[in-house]
């Protein structure tokens, strides 16, 4: 059998694994990146919405390919239709640019290999391999024909159905309440404001929230996501979409480009992502906003901060915890707060009645909201509704 020797296998180059690659690479380490697709970045999974503030810190540069639509902010609605408007530097993760990730998942993929990582498409890891008790690679399948690939460190960036994780022994298992089951269509033909990215809450979508984020003048992205432990049979998330859309008669005239089914995490942080010779990133380490469902900056922020590591690793010749525990810290110190927050607060949001959610966006509306954050909402809420705000409490 082939073998292949390696500093770092990278499997799965999303976002997370291309941006780890990449700084990895920049740091000196030998990296290979596998993707079990034939395409980076095809078919996509994903509504496209992310926010701009992040993109400079993770070394992206910012191209027009890829930037399909720039948007003002989000426009937040109501079960029964009051609305707020956040300006696009206040309004969280998703808002700022709707991308073609298609293009920008090839262009993070681009940057890695600039850095001197070597892409392996149709390469598919099947399992990993154990020496004297110590994780020494993985096993794949490029083309068809099995390879081994020995390597001194694994990365888990293989996404939402990550197994990676699942073959070191990591518990990366989800509870019904922590999944959001989405479908997306792509609509042209609309009617609609290609302005704002759209976000409406209540019993259009039970746990989840319906999205609308522009493409272009007369297309969108419209998609929902509802709590698994809401769906009662499969195909309830699109059923649901296909209420709103009938009632909406700007949607209801489009017709679909394509259309897409998926999931995301929407869970409190978890206890480790790493072990000796292996780290999680990304979707595979369950790292995603459990309030939007958006994780690709902080898959990003986090691939940054394994890189940054990995090449540490690689230069002292230790890729134990003794090196790892430095990846656990910088990703924790930069993202785990606000996902521990978020997801108490998704634990309460989804508990609230339509009426209560009207209450709510209406006193943004009136009052006004600065940030999209949950914080800066509590406090709107508490100021003009303590009563509601009760059921916060520990998040204030
Ligand atoms: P992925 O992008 O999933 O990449 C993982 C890669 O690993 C894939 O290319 C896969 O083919 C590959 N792979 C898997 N197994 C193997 C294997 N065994 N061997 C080799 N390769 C493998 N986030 C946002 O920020 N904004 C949004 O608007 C947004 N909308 C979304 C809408 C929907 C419907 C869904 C489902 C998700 C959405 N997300 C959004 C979440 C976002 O798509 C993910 O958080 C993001 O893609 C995570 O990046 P990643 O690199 O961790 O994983």
């Amino acid at each position: 059998m082939r073998k292949i020797e390696k500093d770092i296998v990278v499997v799965g180059a999303g976002p997370a694994g291309s941006m780890t690659a990449k700084w990895a690479a920049q740091g000196g380490a030998d990296v290979l990146m596998i993707e079990k697709r034939q395409e980076i970045g095809s078919p996509v999974r994903c509504a496209e919405g992310i926010s701009k503030h992040w993109v400079e810190e993770v070394g992206i540069t910012v191209n027009n390919k890829w930037v399909a639509r720039e948007v003002r902010g989000a426009k937040i609605k109501s079960p029964s239709g009051h609305t707020f408007l956040v300006d696009e530097k206040n309004a969280g993760n998703e808002v700022g640019w709707v991308v073609d990730r298609v293009l920008f998942d090839k262009a993070l993929a681009a940057d890695a290999a600039r850095a001197g990582t070597e892409i392996m498409v149709k390469t598919s890891a099947t399992s990993l391999i154990w020496e004297n008790g110590k994780i020494a690679g993985v096993r794949a399948q490029t083309y068809g024909e099995p390879i081994e690939i020995r390597a001194k460190c694994v990365v888990g960036a293989d996404g939402y159905e990550s197994q990676v994780g699942r073959w070191a022994g990591i518990d990366t298992s989800l509870k019904a309440d922590d999944i959001d089951t989405c479908y997306q269509y792509r609509l042209t033909g609309i009617d609609y404001d290609p302005d704002y990215c759209e976000f409406t809450l209540g019993s259009a979508a039970p746990g989840g929230y319906v999205w609308i984020f522009p493409k272009d003048e007369d297309t969108a992205n419209v998609g929902i996501g509802v709590q698994l432990s809401k769906v009662k049979h499969p195909a309830d998330p699109k059923m649901y979409l296909d209420k709103f859309i009938a009632k909406r008669p700007g949607l209801k005239k489009g017709q679909p480009l394509e259309a897409v089914a998926g999931a995301v995490s929407i869970c409190a942080p978890l206890d480790s992502v790493s072990m000796d010779n292996l780290v999680l990133v990304g979707d595979a380490a369950r790292m995603i906003d459990p309030i939007t469902g958006g994780g690709i900056s902080i898959g990003c922020i986090a691939g940054m901060c394994a890189g940054k590591v990995l090449a540490k690793g690689v230069k002292a010749n230790d890729l134990s915890m003794n090196t790892l525990q430095e990846y656990e810290t910088m990703w924790r110190d930069r993202l785990e707060n606000k996902q521990w927050r978020n997801w108490m607060a998704k634990e309460k949001l989804t508990t609230l009645s339509d009426e209560t959610l009207d209450k709510i966006v209406h006193t943004f509306s009136q009052y006004g909201v600065e940030k999209l954050s949950v914080q800066d909402l509590l406090a709107v809420i508490k100021r003009h509704h303590p009563e509601l705000v009760k059921e916060f409490e520990e998040l204030i």
